[in-house]
């Protein structure tokens, strides 16, 4: 197999940096040459998963406060019912 060459310095060891840029609102991590620091690559620093964590969550919380207003709501219907 070819090994993966620095395009500045010829450099053949590589590794991850942790960053965020000026204007990005997430990490990223940059895959950079082991000599000369070049950056070849990046990838966003947080998983999808992660990502989607917290609006599960709230997601979650929302299903339950509808099932208990549902609940709410027909009883008040069946005391309106028996009221008249
Ligand atoms: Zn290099």
């Amino acid at each position: 197999m070819v090994r993966s060459k620095c395009p500045r310095c010829e450099g053949t060891s590589f590794e991850l940096a942790e960053a965020t840029p000026k204007g990005s609102r997430f990490k990223l991590y940059f895959v950079q040459c082991g000599s000369c620091g070049t950056v070849v690559s990046s990838e966003e620093w947080a998983n999808t998963e992660a990502l989607f964590e917290e609006p599960l969550a709230i997601l979650k919380r929302l299903e339950r406060s509808v099932g208990q207003l549902a609940e709410q709501v027909m009883q008040l219907r069946d005391e309106i019912r028996r009221g008249t």
